[in-house]
């Protein structure tokens, strides 16, 4: 089971960035110690952790193009995670890591010696296809692919798996699909549930049970710098990223050599 995931989806406003930072927050609540990569430029999952993006002295783009050491760029977040912040920086990174040897696995070099400080790393991607995911992809052992229930969101993912075989034959054979994880999710649309059953069919097991609502205090937190978690946590945008956390502990647990870990129950 995965313990790096790229959360990755090019397209915007799918809740990549909302499920990174709750999801992490949510890990924490599990006992879980949890490293969150910030890689995309907009810097939103950097903010919503309540680090302000335009302070930093180190980020992410001093790890992937100055080969600063992971863990000089960590910071501790009040929600208790870890987190390799990211800002506009990660622009000009997205364009100097390509003249750079080595240019995939920059950030799959840089974590060898920290991933094993943590149980979980999430790395944020930005919303497209570029040279940081292709980081994030070639770093991470699954990918978790938040999207929501639209027409058009299937044919954006057929680009994504795409990519992902693309990386999985050329640098990362380990990398899979850990888990469709749908957003916004409203059961009342008939969209919203034709197109739920139609990645039941195609995804299986690895859609997962746990589905995010569209809930007002998710969309609210970030501007607290705060998970949905610390916001409201009686909310159920905060309830639902508990869950999920649970469903990817418990699914680890099950996959794990040694079965029994204790976890928080929600
Ligand atoms: P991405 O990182 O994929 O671009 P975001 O996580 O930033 O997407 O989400 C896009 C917008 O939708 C943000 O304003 C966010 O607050 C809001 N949002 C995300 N998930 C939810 C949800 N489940 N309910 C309500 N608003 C949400
Ligand atoms: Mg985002």
């Amino acid at each position: 089971m995965s313990k790096i995931f790229a959360v990755a989806n090019q397209k915007g406003g799918v809740g990549k960035t909302t499920t990174c930072v709750n999801l992490a927050a949510s890990l924490v609540a599990n006992k879980r110690q949890v490293l969150l990569i910030d890689l995309d430029p907009q810097g939103n999952a950097t903010m919503g952790s309540g680090v302000d993006k335009n302070d930093l002295e180190v980020s992410g783009y001093d790890v992937l193009v100055q080969g600063l050491p992971a863990e000089r760029a960590i910071v501790p977040t009040a929600s208790g995670f870890d987190l390799i912040p990211g800002n506009g920086d990660l622009s000009a990174a997205e364009v100097e890591l390509l003249s750079l040897e080595g240019r995939e696995s920059r950030l799959r070099q840089t974590l060898c010696g920290v991933a094993d400080r943590y149980d979980h790393v999430i790395i944020d991607c930005p919303p497209s296809l570029n040279m940081l995911t292709v980081n994030a992809l070639c770093a991470a052992q699954g990918v978790l692919i938040p999207m929501q229930c639209e027409y058009y969101a299937l044919e954006g993912l057929s680009a994504l798996i795409d990519t992902i075989t693309q990386i999985q034959q050329a640098a990362n054979p380990d990398l899979k699909i850990e888990g469709i994880l749908r957003t916004m999710y409203d059961p009342r649309s008939s969209l919203t549930t034709e197109v739920s059953m139609q990645l039941q069919e195609y995804f299986g097991e690895r859609l997962y049970r746990t589905c995010i609502p569209r809930n007002v205090r998710l969309a609210e937190a970030p501007s607290f710098g705060k998970p949905a978690l610390e916001h409201d946590r009686h909310s159920k945008g905060a309830i639902a990223y508990l869950a999920l956390a649970c469903e990817i502990t418990r699914r680890q647990s099950d996959h794990s050599p040694n079965k029994g870990r204790p976890m928080a129950e929600v």
